[in-house]
């Protein structure tokens, strides 16, 4: 295969995104090559432009993405949930990736912390395989991704969210167990009424957790 795509590349702080092609090789079999459809403008992303945080330039910002899948590696048969994954299936995927062992993970349950971690929106848009962030045509799903295939009845505006802003949330609601659960789930309620994820109302959100974010 011998095609291109184009990415917004953040090259400084405080500049115009720049428009840049690149190639899109074939997927390696633990890969997948998702046909980014949407990507938001989160909170971080708005620090990182403006300089407030590191991020590496010249890099492709965006990490709260929605596509479908292109190209998906034979290593990969199933999402985080255990739903068949096909070519042409709506996906997100978490906003960080590990390969490898992780202490972490592994004993705690909290892959998200794992040492060496990389996130989607953060890596160097020259490193192979280019589109490693949200505000391009592609987006490659690497090793050590939870990748979740979306329910048709969830707008493409609703999942997009889904693995920073909505996790949040939920991570805020759920501090109420914390002896300093008060605020942070206060903090948690506040964000539900921004992001007005109505969908995460019910008994059981997209991720498969239960989740009472009205909490009484
Ligand atoms: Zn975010």
């Amino acid at each position: 295969m011998s095609k291109t795509g184009h990415a917004a590349v953040y090259d400084e702080p405080n500049a115009p995104f720049v428009i840049r092609e690149f190639p899109v090789r074939d997927v390696r079999p633990d890969e997948a090559l998702v046909r980014i459809t949407m990507s938001t403008i989160c909170r971080s992303d708005i620090h990182s432009y403006q300089g407030h945080r590191p991020n590496p330039c010249p890099g492709i910002l965006g990490h709260e993405i929605i596509g479908i899948i292109d190209q998906i590696g034979a290593m990969i048969t199933h999402d985080m949930r255990g739903d068949p994954l096909n070519v042409g299936d709506r996906v997100t995927w978490t906003e960080y990736f590990h390969d490898g062992p992780s202490y972490y993970r592994d004993v705690h349950d909290m892959p998200q912390k794992s040492e060496g971690l990389r996130k989607y929106g953060h890596g160097l848009v020259s490193d192979d395989p280019h589109f490693i962030g949200g505000f391009a045509d592609y987006c490659y799903i690497l090793p050590g991704t939870g990748i979740l295939k979306l329910p048709d009845d969830i707008t493409d505006e609703e999942a997009t969210p889904l693995n920073c802003g909505v996790a949040t949330m939920i991570g805020g609601c759920r501090g109420r167990r914390h002896p300093d659960g008060r605020r942070r789930r206060r903090a948690g309620l506040r964000a539900t009424r921004h992001l007005r994820v109505r969908h995460c109302q019910g008994p059981r959100c997209a991720y498969g957790h239960r989740a009472r974010l009205g909490g009484g």
